[in-house]
């Protein structure tokens, strides 16, 4: 049965609920609905036109109808008369093929039919800037190698206990907060979860994030390369399979405590992970995080090649216990349906044709990488990122085609866009030819 919003609402004091969305470019989308609408929505949806958020809608298409999901509810800790709720998206009775909730929801139905449960658990690195975005929003923030930096740290205090408080009350099991690797970034932890529970966590944590620094008078991005020559923004997924309650990555006689079903899971993303390179770095930004120069901390902390390791943070994936793997790749523009939703699409089809992930590499890549004669390399801007994807038949199969063309028409779109533009390099390199 369906827990009944109107209900919830008189009972908890909700006045009003964000019926929400994140379209297939990440970007998060409501409509702010009294309580005394939400019985209604709830059976019909609340209308959008999908064309005017980033979904492969045309202006004619009838309404996007997002019906609310209640076991996603989040009351607003710091607002408790709203309560938030992730929206599943219909047009014309139709699921929308292209909403990356439901895109999730797929894959997370194949995994279930094959008695499997996906765990993930995200880190959403973040920058604090100055309201206009162009700054770090502390000034202070300024030394080369700031990652732990317990000074800036506790000058942000008020904000990130903030959000803290607010994952406590919400029950996500907060663990640590950090400063990392680059002036005016961030990282918060959580406990890991169910994959879609995870996905719906990381979009409210960015829509936290933004809310708790506006309220600072600050600007909060998840951008992935905002500055040149510092470390990016990563969102790296640490993933496990479950089959009734057991870890079955887990296998204490296995190469490093994994089983072989673990890689083969992970032999399915090796093997797609360049084709799905769209999907965990969805941007034109994306690129200058991945394949990147050493940062002025010394290390980029993100992968250029196809390759992993042990507890060794060089490589694209990092194995750091014996019960998991860590998908270094992603980044912060990642859309939080779509990451895992590529992971488990690939990890399913490495189960599934038994896919070999090749050896462990103990070296640190970033030092001895050209020592490994030909190491798959990462595509080197998003142009390339879409036509692998394109191309990628383990992607057609796994997400279908129409989902795949409209990711690609949309996001060429973009990158036809950006070509439109000449840069400041561009000036700084040509001006004088
Ligand atoms: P690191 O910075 O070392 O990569 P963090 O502590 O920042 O790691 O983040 C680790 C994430 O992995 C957390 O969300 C944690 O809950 C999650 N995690 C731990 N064990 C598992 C597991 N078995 N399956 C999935 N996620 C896990
Ligand atoms: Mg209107
Ligand atoms: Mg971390
Ligand atoms: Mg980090
Ligand atoms: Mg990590």
């Amino acid at each position: 049965m369906t827990a009944d919003l109107s209900k919830i609402a008189a009972e908890r004091g909700i006045k009003y609920f964000l019926i929400s969305y994140v379209d297939l470019f990440g970007f998060l989308r409501a409509k702010l609905a009294p309580a005394s609408a939400i019985a209604g929505m709830q059976k019909n949806g609340a209308g959008f036109a999908g064309f005017a958020s980033h979904l492969d809608h045309t202006p004619a298409h009838s309404d996007t109808l997002a019906v609310p999901d209640p076991a996603s509810l989040i009351q607003l800790p710091w607002k408790p008369e709203v309560g938030w709720v992730a929206a599943d998206l219909y047009c014309d009775g139709v699921e929308v093929h292209d909403a990356p909730r439901a895109v999730l929801k797929k894959q997370i139905a194949k995994a279930k039919a094959l008695g499997y449960q996906l765990k993930t658990g995200v880190e959403c690195e973040f920058f604090l800037l100055t309201k206009d975005g162009k700054s770090i929003a502390d000034p202070a923030d300024l030394y080369p190698k700031p990652c732990y930096d317990q000074q800036a740290l506790m000058r942000q205090y008020d904000l990130i206990t903030g959000i803290c408080d607010a994952m406590q009350t919400l029950g996500w099991k907060p663990y640590q907060n950090d400063h990392e690797d680059a002036n005016g970034q961030f990282e918060m932890n959580w406990e890991y979860d169910d994959v879609l529970l995870t996905a719906d966590r990381h979009t409210f944590f960015k829509y936290m994030v933004k809310t708790f620094a506006e309220e600072a008078g600050y600007r909060a991005t998840f951008m992935p390369k905002p500055f040149n020559g510092l470390t990016g923004s990563g969102c790296h997924i640490h993933a496990s399979l479950w089959k009734g309650g057991v870890n079955v990555f887990e296998d204490p006689k296995g190469e490093l405590g994994l089983s072989p079903l673990a890689y083969n899971f992970l032999g399915g993303v090796i093997h797609s992970a360049a084709q799905l390179c769209a999907l965990f770095n969805p941007t034109v930004n994306s690129f200058k995080r991945i394949n990147a120069p050493r940062t002025v901390s010394g290390a980029s902390w993100s992968p250029n090649t196809i390759t992993y390791g042990g507890n060794n943070r060089t490589h694209m994936v990092r194995i750091p216990e014996p019960n998991r793997f860590e998908f270094r790749i992603l980044d912060g523009a990642t859309n939080p349906y779509l990451g895992p939703a590529a992971i488990l699409m690939a990890g399913l089809d490495g189960i599934e044709n038994k896919r070999d992930p090749g050896k462990r590499l103990d070296i640190d890549m970033y030092a001895e990488g050209y020592k490994i004669e030909g190491a798959p390399k990462l595509p080197l801007n998003l142009l390339d990122a879409l036509r692998m994807f394109n191309k990628s038949e383990v992607a057609r199969a796994g997400f279908g085609d129409r989902f795949v063309d409209s990711y690609v028409k949309l996001k060429m779109e973009s990158w036809n866009d950006f070509m439109s533009h000449a840069t400041e390099w561009e000036r700084l390199h040509t001006l004088d030819c």
